[in-house]
């Protein structure tokens, strides 16, 4: 092996000592950028981070100020008494319903009706005389529905689109026969077992959530006062009353 002369020992240490200053060089700069980087980054971060929390607070205050929407139920009527009274009640409040109405009782108050679709509030099918589905039964349970729909349609001039199946006993293959839709509830004050209307208006209230669906029933008195003092409170708590169209498909 040929040893190096003095000449070639100096370049080689030029290179050596050049390659040393690059790394070094590159080390520091590099050194250099990684601070401003995440200096750069840190601040970009908070900003963020500044800009997240406050459209969190922008969304909260935005919701606290929206409605929560809820809908008002009421089925077995028509009652000459107190449906009317209620009308009169949800009026005065501006507030939209939904009745599920039964056939026999349409064809005797065909005015209530009238006044349920002048006064903007949803008519719904609750069967012709209250009649429970059952698998020996479906046949007269569909007439019963074709016939409730013919009985509201011929005074308000629309074809009914939702049903209440009494006690909520449905069958799924009715809705695209019927192209009619089913609307159950989750707040069930049970008002049809006590004429007591405070108990009634606390069942309802305790349980109101955004979104909810309340059963009532409009023939008893205190099934009216209680809606009404329902009405009064959950819209202090900034709920809104929608019909269930509203509820279902928004
Ligand atoms: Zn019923």
């Amino acid at each position: 092996m040929k040893g190096f002369t003095g000449r070639e020992w100096m370049v080689l240490m030029l290179e050596a000592v050049l390659v040393l200053l690059l790394i070094f060089g590159y080390k520091s700069i590099s050194a250099e950028k990684i601070a401003a980087w995440s200096e750069e980054a840190d601040s970009s971060v908070n900003e963020w981070t500044k800009k997240m929390k406050g459209g969190k607070e922008q969304e909260q205050q935005e919701e606290e100020l929206q409605e929560k929407k809820i809908a008002i139920t009421f089925d077995d009527g028509p009652h000459p008494v107190y449906t009317e009274k209620l009308l009169d009640g949800l009026k005065e409040r501006d507030v939209k319903a939904t009745f599920f109405v039964l056939g026999e009782k349409v064809k005797d108050y065909p005015d209530i009706i009238e006044r349920m679709q002048e006064e903007g509030h949803i008519i719904g099918n609750h069967t012709y005389t209250h009649i429970q589905l059952r698998s020996s039964n479906r046949e007269k349970f569909r007439e019963e529905l074709i016939l409730t729909n013919q009985a509201i349609s011929e005074i308000t001039g629309q074809e009914v689109q939702y049903v209440r199946p009494p006690y909520g006993t449905w069958d799924k293959k009715l809705e695209e026969e019927l192209n009619m839709f089913p609307v159950l509830w989750n707040v069930d004050p049970n008002d049809w077992c006590t004429g007591n209307a405070d108990k009634v208006t606390k069942a309802i209230v305790d349980k109101a959530k955004e979104n909810s669906t309340i059963l009532l029933h409009d023939c008893y008195q205190s099934s009216v006062d209680a809606a009404l003092a329902s009405i009064d409170i959950l819209k202090e708590r900034g709920f809104e009353f929608v019909t269930v169209e509203e509820i279902l498909f928004e």
